[in-house]
């Protein structure tokens, strides 16, 4: 089967009602410049047909918060690859159980709070003997230069509540050593594009299936789900959806899914590539 015929039965599998769950960085927006004008027709079309686009990114909720009224986003999205879902006050018409009020948001912690995590961290330093540093001991203008960000979106990255990003500076051995060690004392690590992210026993996945089952519940409707994402940290959201769109990086290869995930991969690269993949979905 060619990729095209891929994607016309998918679409007919997926059927009237989605939910589009994405990563940010490398996928909805450019690796390098972060820029969203390739996907900008896409969501408006989104939008005009009622389908959720939700974020699910290892970014925080201050980063995320100026993403969405960037683009004019209104639904529910997860932060810091898993750990907690935020639902926009009134969005479903019945109370979200296990939240808890976060300002204009009903937010659902799957994860830890950062404080445990840094907790860990400072002891495990001083066992393992390791060299990193974490967002929390980088200075604005060292994490703006890691990132390629600006110093205002450097200092919402750096606004973290459930997970830790480490730069590392020790050799891989002791990094390997250090990921035992984390996952030993019940926390996760995912390798991102640029960081080691450090943060409970959660991850897109898991928050991905919670929140589309708050869908169907709240709504009462089956919904497909369609993930899109470009690295590790995205094979456990790609891994459950009914469709995952594999975006191509100009940074490194393709993740790995496991066998059996039904996907797609794009020939442009991030942006372009989703909305290639998507634009196709719609005119099915
Ligand atoms: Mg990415």
């Amino acid at each position: 089967m060619t990729d095209s015929d891929i994607l016309r039965e998918a679409a007919r599998r997926l059927g009237q009602h989605w939910l589009i769950f994405t990563d940010l960085d490398g996928t909805l927006l450019d690796h390098h410049s972060y820029s969203h004008a390739p996907v900008d027709k896409t969501l408006a079309e989104l939008e005009r047909r009622e389908v959720p686009v939700i974020f699910n990114t290892s970014k925080t909720f201050a980063e995320v918060s100026a993403v969405r009224e960037e683009l004019g986003n209104r639904h529910p999205f997860i932060v810091e690859n898993g750990s907690a879902i935020y639902i926009p006050r009134n969005y479903f018409p019945g109370t979200v159980g296990d939240a808890t009020r976060h300002q204009n948001y009903d937010c659902c912690l799957l994860g830890q709070p950062v404080a445990t995590i840094h907790h860990w961290l400072n002891d495990i330093r001083r066992d393992l003997k390791v060299d990193f540093a974490s967002f929390a001991e980088m200075s604005t203008d060292e994490i703006a230069h890691a990132t390629n960000l600006g110093a205002e979106q450097a200092a919402r990255a750096a606004r973290r509540e459930f997970s830790e990003a480490i730069q590392w500076r020790g050799t891989d051995t002791q990094k390997e050593l250090f990921r035992r060690a984390a996952e030993a004392a019940g926390f996760t690590t995912i390798q991102g594009g640029r960081f080691i992210h450090l943060l409970g026993q959660c991850d897109k996945g898991r928050a991905t299936l919670r929140l589309a089952s708050e869908y169907t519940a709240q709504l009462a409707q089956a919904f497909s789900v369609v993930a899109a994402g470009d690295g590790p940290n995205d094979v456990d959201m790609l891994a459950v959806a009914n469709l995952a769109i594999v975006v191509r990086s100009p940074a490194h290869d393709f993740p790995k899914l496991p066998a059996g995930t039904k996907a797609v991969y794009t020939g442009a690269y991030g942006p372009e590539g989703w909305a290639e993949v998507v634009d196709f979905l719609l005119a099915q």
